[in-house]
């Protein structure tokens, strides 16, 4: 006997770490138009993996993540979510369990800070004190003062602090799954890194299965467990951790979206650890050091501005090692740049490094 409604999202509503999510051959053809703007699109994502889809304007990206709160009713193909078919659901009462935040924010000016986190809450029936509990909570985990915040307006806010209290509201009632569209595009580079940063904090604690739409490759990069790089009509051109990414891009398009500098991007990713490292005695005492969990690109970056040709590389407050570019090189298996075209040499001659 086919489960019901009630049953079936109140399962998914209990799980409030990861869902799986199961899209299979998804296509939505928008009326009047010839051209489907997702067509045939399968993924699995996995409980707690945060999966990035980057691709150009237009590609299908948003298309394809509103299908999973059904703000987008697929065409053709189904959907589930931890082996439950959601599309066979009541879609208002499926969106109160997907979180879901939008670059645009959509505070809800007429109400303070807590009333609108407390939107979702208040619709599923929560009582005063656990939703007003519930706030306070949200606030703090977000860097949000529940004191000095609650009670404002969202026009009172900066454009960082209302991005938070997006993030705030879209995690009000736990949900399993989270979609976010863009949510740090609209904010100036230094607060998106720091968005960024807590944001990585906070997924590393919650463990939500997350699909993040961007167009920022570099954002992808910095945040995604798993990347889907999509070309026109949502069309998977990779899809794979951004370090193999990195490395080994399957064909043109992806390179070409990856953009120059390939191989330093690749450095943030591996910690210094990952290179084996030199004696002690190779680094000038007393001078610059790396810490044993910075990233390589760290590592090269002091290498670089001190112009030294070994830096010791510090645990504990205890000298563990020394590092080189050479010994970077090798991790990167750039031992010969024979055939390697770089920069904006890439359509020259082969060999050639600019
Ligand atoms: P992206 O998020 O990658 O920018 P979208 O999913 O918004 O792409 O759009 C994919 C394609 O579908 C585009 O060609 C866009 O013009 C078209 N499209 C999006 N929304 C609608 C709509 N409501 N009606 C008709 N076409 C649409």
């Amino acid at each position: 006997m086919p489960e019901s409604t009630n049953t079936a999202i109140t399962a998914i509503a209990r799980n409030t770490s990861g869902a799986s999510i199961v899209l299979d051959r998804i296509t939505k053809t928008y009326p009047n138009q010839s051209v489907s703007a997702v067509d045939n699109f399968s993924m699995t994502a996995n409980p707690g993996e945060l999966i990035m889809f980057v691709g150009p304007s237009g590609c299908g990206k948003t298309t394809t993540m509103k299908m999973i709160n059904r703000i987008i009713e697929p065409t053709s193909g189904s959907i589930s979510i931890d082996g439950r078919d959601i599309l066979s659901l009541n879609a208002n009462e499926l969106r109160r369990h997907i979180g879901y935040v939008i670059q645009q924010i959509g505070l809800f000016p007429h109400m303070t800070i807590a009333e609108n986190i407390a939107v979702v809450p208040r619709l599923l029936g929560w009582s005063k004190s656990k939703t007003a509990d519930r706030v306070d909570e949200l606030l703090a985990t977000v860097q949000l003062d529940p004191g000095l915040f609650a009670r404002r307006y969202p026009r009172q806010l900066s454009g960082g602090q209302q991005q938070r209290v997006g993030v705030a509201r879209a995690l009000a009632a736990d949900p399993p799954v989270m979609l976010m569209d863009e949510p740090f595009g609209a904010t100036d580079p230094i607060t998106r890194e720091k968005l960024q940063a807590e944001f990585l904090r906070l997924q590393a604690t919650l463990g939500k299965t997350i699909i993040f739409v961007t167009h920022d490759f570099d954002e992808a990069v910095r945040l995604g467990d798993r990347i889907a790089v999509l070309s026109d009509q949502s069309q998977i051109e990779q899809f794979d951790t951004p370090a193999e990414i990195l490395a080994s891009p399957a064909n043109e398009y992806v390179a070409s979206f990856i953009g120059h500098g390939a191989a330093i991007k690749r450095l943030s990713l591996i910690p210094v650890t990952d290179a084996e490292l030199g004696p002690v005695g190779d680094a000038a005492a007393g001078t610059v050091t790396v810490n044993a969990d910075d990233t390589l690109r760290d590592a090269l970056d002091a290498l670089v501005l001190t112009g030294l040709r070994a830096i010791a590389v510090v645990a504990d407050g205890r000298n563990v090692g020394s590092i080189t570019v050479e010994r970077i090189s090798t991790v990167l298996g750039a031992d010969s740049l024979d055939s390697v075209t770089v920069g904006r040499g890439a359509s020259g001659p082969a060999g050639e490094v600019s």
